[in-house]
């Protein structure tokens, strides 16, 4: 789960991390008047590259500010995180503008090979960090650190020292980096960033902008970080897989897929790339789903609009087939199905749940085995055929 900038730094702040002060302003807001200029108006989206896409300004009066958010609020802002759809503004966040000498780049993450953390900093703060890694990865520094030992005043020399920090800002790094790891392990994070950590021009270390995203499966154990999702920036489709139990995620393809098993929808979605294909999403339905629940993901998979062909590949071990195939009827008379359905059933009651789809007048395309039929559905991506127009 991914939250806003103001929410970010709010928490940092919780943590001891000493970050700016700012105001945010809600769509319908009357503007306070005891803002202090210059200020910067920030975009609050869940997406990085805001300032390219226009999405930080920089104000000097109370003018200045009605316009720029006037502009702002309710505008579509396209940034290279967003793709061409953008993100809607409904919140900008107020901080009042520092002069910045150096911008450096500081994140946190999971260190999966070493079972612990990873800190990476950069002296190229500002750009994304995939784009340092493509450019300039000699430019990031990596520093593992041990869960068991944890964060040590070391760590912090080194990674100074390697992005070419005065070590007069020892301390307040030391703050920083102790109140992000706390912060990432306390919330169950799989990612802080804060890009750019600046040096202002007199000697301070500023928190420019900051990003967190949790770990879903950790979310559970923080009901209070529930209060800090927002709807709009929550992708609709995987909203409703959530509430219904789903394991879902949208991408951006036009092949819609419902598999059964994490390893089985990947490595279908593999095999779909593989062959020229892209898939709409990652679905698993899971070894325990009801005719219910499957009917459940056939919408979700129909609702897409890129969706124009669907891919369904089962392999029944724990899940009936016959199941599969009722929730894929149940949807599908409720709805007008335009799209071709790729299906191939295997596992126990698989004869049952083909005959139930072969019977049902739906256009249902029945594949052999796995590769027959992501290769129809490949096909079938790529040639556009509209069936039924
Ligand atoms: P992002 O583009 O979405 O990552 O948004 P940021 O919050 O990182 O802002 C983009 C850029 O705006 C930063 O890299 C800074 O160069 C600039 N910026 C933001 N706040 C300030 C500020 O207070 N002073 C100055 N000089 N630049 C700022
Ligand atoms: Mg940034």
């Amino acid at each position: 789960m991914k939250i806003h900038e103001y929410q970010a730094k709010e928490l940092l702040a919780q943590y001891g991390v000493p970050v700016p002060k700012g105001i945010l302003l809600n769509e319908r807001d009357t503007i306070p008047d005891d803002i202090r200029f210059p200020c910067v108006v920030k975009a609050q989206i869940h997406s990085g590259g805001r300032g390219k896409a226009g999405g930080v300004r920089l104000v000097n009066s109370t003018d200045g500010l009605n316009k720029t958010a006037g502009e702002l609020f309710g505008t579509r802002l396209v940034t290279r995180q967003t793709g061409p759809e953008g993100r809607t503004v409904h919140k900008l966040l107020l901080t009042p503008a520092e002069r910045i000498k150096k911008e450096y780049y500081l994140g946190l993450m999971p260190d999966f090979e070493n079972s612990g953390l990873l800190i990476l900093a950069s002296a190229c703060g500002g750009m994304e960090i995939e784009q340092i890694a493509e450019e300039q990865p000699d430019l990031i520094f990596r520093q593992p650190v041990s869960l068991q030992i944890g964060l040590c005043d070391y760590h912090v020399r080194q990674l100074m020292e390697n992005v070419g920090m005065s070590s007069s800002l020892f301390g307040q790094m030391r703050t920083i980096l102790k109140g992000m790891v706390r912060l990432f392990l306390e919330k169950d994070c799989s990612m802080e960033e804060i890009n750019p950590l600046s040096e202002t021009e007199d000697g301070r270390i500023h928190i420019t902008d900051a990003k967190i995203t949790f770990d879903d499966n950790g979310c559970l154990r923080h009901p209070e970080l529930m209060s800090l999702m927002d709807p709009f920036e929550e992708d609709e489709k995987e909203l409703k897989a959530k509430e219904a139990g789903l394991n879902y995620i949208s991408l951006s393809g036009a092949i819609g897929c419902m598999v059964n098993g994490a390893g089985l929808a990947m490595a279908t979605m593999d095999m779909l790339e593989g062959y020229g294909g892209h898939p709409a999403n990652f679905l698993d339905v899971g070894g325990s789903a009801t005719e219910e629940r499957i009917k459940k993901a056939f919408e979700i998979l129909l609702s897409d609009e890129q969706v124009r062909v669907i891919l369904v590949n089962i392999f029944g071990g724990i899940i009936r087939c016959d199941i599969v195939a009722r929730g894929i009827l149940g949807a599908a008379k409720d709805l007008d199905v335009k799209i071709p359905v790729i299906v191939r059933l295997e596992g126990t009651d698989a004869e049952e749940g083909r005959r139930l789809l072969r019977e049902s007048g739906l256009l249902v395309i029945p594949a052999e085995n796995m590769s027959d039929a992501v290769k129809k559905a490949v096909d079938m991506e790529v040639s556009r055929i509209e069936y039924f127009d």
